[in-house]
C-alpha cells in the first residue's frame, strides 16, 4: 500500500495527515508554522515532519503517491505558484510545488485553502460527495470553492469561485480588500455586517442595543447577531440584508453550476438557522425557478480537517 501525503498550511499552524488510497485517514498531527526568513522554512519543516512520520509507519517518502498542500494565499494551479502570502510573510511568486518537489522527490499539487477547504467538504464532509457543491465561508472575509462535475473550478488564473468578489452592493459603499468596492465580502462577512451596522446606526437606526458599541468601534457581527436574535431592530436589518446578498450571489452561481448543495462555514455561519432561513426567504423569488427547487443550505462538517482532506483528494483526482 503507498500513502498520500497532505498539508493545510496556515499562517500559524500547518495542519498534515496521512491518507491511504482509499482516502481514510491514517494519522493526522499539527505543527507550528515558522514564518521567520520570508517563510523560507515553511515547507522543508513540512517536509521533515511528513518524512520522520512516515518513515515511523514503515514508509518511505518515494513510495508516496503524492503531496497535496493548501496555502493560505492566492495560487496558480496549473502551475502551482503561490502569488505571495502576507501571513506566510511570503512576498512576490513562489514556486511551491516545484520547491516541495525538488526537496521530497514526490509529486506535489497546490490550491489555495479555500478551495481544498471546499473539497474536503465536498466529498468527505456536509457535501456527502455529491458532484455540485459550493461552499461559502463566512469569516473575516468571504472565501470559496465551486466543485462542478466533482472537480474545484479554477479558470485561468485561480479566480474561478472566488465568490466573496461578486458584486452585489451597487452602492459601492465599503472598499474589498480586493480593491474594489461593493464586494460580497463588504456586505456579508463579519466585517461586511459590522460595515452595514455602522453604516445604518448613523442613517437609519439610531435606537439600538449595538449604539455603545458601535461608537466605541468595538461592535462585532457576533453581538449583532445576538442583538437581532434578541429582537434590535440594527441587528435584525443588518442581518437581514447580509442574508438578501448573499441570496443575491447565490442565485447568480446557481445558473452556472446549479448547484445541489450550498454549504457555509466560518463564524458568521454560527447564526445557522437564523440566518439560513432568511437566506432561503430571499434566495427562492430571486432564482430561476429550476435551479431553485433542488438545493440545499447545509453546514460544514469537518472544521478544521477540511483542507487536509481536499488537499488528499486533489492528489487523488490529479497525481494518481
Ligand atoms: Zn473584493
Amino acid at each position: 500500500m503507498n500513502v498520500i501525503l497532505a498539508a493545510d498550511i496556515g499562517g500559524t499552524t500547518c495542519k498534515l495527515g496521512i491518507f491511504d488510497e482509499a482516502l481514510s485517514l491514517l494519522e493526522k498531527w499539527e505543527i507550528n508554522t515558522d514564518i521567520s526568513n520570508e517563510g523560507q522554512n515553511i515547507l522543508t519543516n513540512v517536509h521533515a515532519s511528513f518524512r520522520s512520520r512516515i518513515e515511523k509507519m514503515g514508509f518511505k517518502m518515494e513510495d508516496c503517491h503524492g503531496v497535496g498542500l493548501g496555502m493560505p494565499g492566492p495560487v496558480n494551479f496549473t502551475n502551482g505558484i503561490l502569488n505571495g502570502c502576507i501571513n506566510l510573510n511570503i512576498e512576490g511568486k513562489s514556486p511551491v510545488s516545484s520547491i516541495f518537489e525538488e526537496i521530497s522527490g514526490v509529486k506535489t499539487i497546490v490550491d489555495n485553502d479555500a478551495n481544498v477547504a471546499a473539497l474536503g467538504e465536498q466529498f468527505k464532509g456536509a457535501g456527502h460527495g455529491h458532484s455540485e457543491v459550493v461552499m461559502i465561508t463566512l469569516g473575516t472575509g468571504v472565501g470559496g470553492g465551486v466543485i462542478s462535475d466533482g472537480r474545484l473550478i479554477h479558470g485561468i488564473g485561480g479566480s474561478g469561485g472566488e465568490v466573496g468578489h461578486i458584486t452585489v452592493d451597487f452602492d459601492e459603499r465599503f472598499h474589498c480588500n480586493c480593491g474594489k468596492k461593493g464586494c460580497l465580502e463588504t456586505v456579508a462577512s463579519a466585517t461586511g455586517m459590522v460595515n452595514l451596522a455602522v453604516f445604518h446606526y448613523e442613517k437609519d437606526f439610531k435606537d439600538t442595543v449595538l449604539a455603545t458599541e458601535i461608537k466605541d468601534e468595538t461592535v462585532t457581527s457576533k453581538s449583532i447577531v445576538e442583538a437581532a436574535i434578541a429582537g434590535d431592530k440594527l441587528g435584525e436589518f443588518v442581518v437581514e440584508e447580509a442574508a438578501r446578498y448573499l441570496a443575491i450571489a447565490m442565485s447568480n452561481i446557481s445558473v452556472i453550476t446549479n448547484p445541489g448543495y450550498f454549504i457555509f462555514g466560518g463564524g458568521v455561519s454560527e447564526a445557522g438557522n437564523y440566518l439560513t432561513d432568511k437566506i432561503r426567504k430571499y434566495y427562492t423569488p430571486l432564482t430561476f425557478p429550476p435551479a431553485a427547487g433542488d438545493m440545499e443550505i447545509v453546514m460544514a462538517e469537518l472544521g478544521n480537517d477540511a483542507g487536509m482532506y481536499g488537499a488528499a483528494r486533489l492528489v487523488k483526482q490529479y497525481l494518481m
